[in-house]
């Protein structure tokens, strides 16, 4: 996210803050020093710095729960609004999905008991009173995380309870329809929270445009999903795209890239077999270290995934949506590859059954 700061980097995922958060912080604190001077003021802000050290807590509940299913995080931003986790993909287990949703509330509500136990059952009824100036940091942060994990736990997205909802409904009735189902209820609640907010609380008004908005979001992916339906591999993919050999020097590269409107460059070997992928992007970083004459290949990606042109498209759309990952091999039974399966040609896939719902992509003319 642009305009952040790095302040660390935990396990393998980078802590970053949004310059609206320092802003943020700064009006706190001088909200704050209006109304009570500089020892309100400090306290605001010494407050407001461990909430959100609770809510980065939360998120690397989440992060901890995925990579045991072997997705990793490269990034975690704070921004006034909260967290938000850069997940490399969304489980498409719907039991993983449950556990991943449920260990962000879940580290709350541990937080959360655990500085009520700190506190003591003597105190328990000053929690009830969150408004009372007088209350203690330790049971004010109590209060924040319960509340945290509540608030979390509202069924829609892009709420943590959203998730929850969208795995339990999977469960049932498989992917696409439970995601239809639970932004149709995410929906209804996000209206049923806006109604209530005009009758006093203008922040739900706002929480609830919000939660609109994300579900119409997470509906177009759905429907993203939808229009691949009985699309395979070999009908989506292009076929008329230029190979870079394996022999090839670099400058020879960057005449496939003048000569074609590519943008990804599979490098083959003497048998037609794919041995990695060059983009637009890997040749332009070694132009920009080396002349022409250095091999291509040195420069290309491997690691790219070979599907078979029967593959439906549906199932390998998750593949192509990671940052590192830009187009598939497609390849016949010999191994020699036969197409290219990029990003752009799924888009074109969608913008034709956008166009015309019912046409055949088996009808070759
Ligand atoms: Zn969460």
């Amino acid at each position: 996210m642009r305009w952040s700061i790095t302040i660390g980097s935990f396990g393998g995922t980078a802590v970053k803050i949004h310059i609206t958060f320092i802003l943020f912080l700064a009006w706190i604190a001088f909200s704050a020093w209006s109304r009570g001077g500089p020892a309100a003021a400090l306290d605001s802000t010494v407050f407001i710095v461990l909430l959100f050290a609770c809510v980065v807590l939360h998120e690397f509940g989440h992060i901890a729960a995925a990579r045991r299913y072997g997705i990793s995080t490269p990034e975690v931003t704070l921004l006034p609004i909260g967290g938000v986790a850069s997940l490399q993909r969304l489980p498409s287990d719907p039991s993983q999905e449950l556990v991943v949703a449920l260990a962000g509330p879940a580290v709350n509500l541990v937080i959360g008991l655990l500085l009520v136990a700190a506190i003591g059952p003597a105190h328990l009824a000053d929690l009830m009173q969150i408004d009372n100036p007088s209350l203690s940091m330790i049971s004010r942060l109590a209060v924040a995380n319960i509340f945290l994990a509540v608030f979390n736990l509202i069924p829609a997205f892009p709420m943590d309870g959203g998730r929850v909802l969208h795995a339990l409904v999977a469960m049932r009735v498989g992917g696409p329809r439970a995601t239809e189902i639970a932004t149709r209820i995410g929906q209804a609640l996000a209206f049923g929270l806006g109604f209530l907010g005009l009758f006093g609380n203008p922040l739900l008004v706002f929480i609830a445009i919000f939660v609109y908005i994300a579900a119409a979001a997470e509906a177009q992916m759905s429907a993203a999903h939808e229009s691949l339906k009985g699309v395979s591999v070999g009908e989506a993919m292009e076929t008329r795209f230029t190979p870079v050999s394996i022999n090839a020097c670099l400058g020879q590269a960057v005449d496939a890239l003048l000569a074609t409107a590519q943008h990804e460059f599979p490098v083959v070997d003497a048998f037609g077999k794919p041995v990695g992928l060059l983009t637009r992007e890997d040749i332009l970083s070694a132009v920009r270290k080396h002349g022409g004459d250095e091999p291509a290949s040195a420069f290309m990606r491997s690691g790219v995934d070979s599907v078979r042109p029967a593959t439906p498209v549906e199932s390998v759309f998750d593949r192509l949506q990671g940052p590192g990952s830009a187009a598939l091999y497609v390849t016949d039974t010999d191994g020699r590859i036969v197409g290219l399966l990029t990003r752009q040609a799924l888009g074109e896939v969608m913008m034709i059954r956008a166009a015309r719902p019912d046409w055949r992509f088996d009808r070759k003319a």
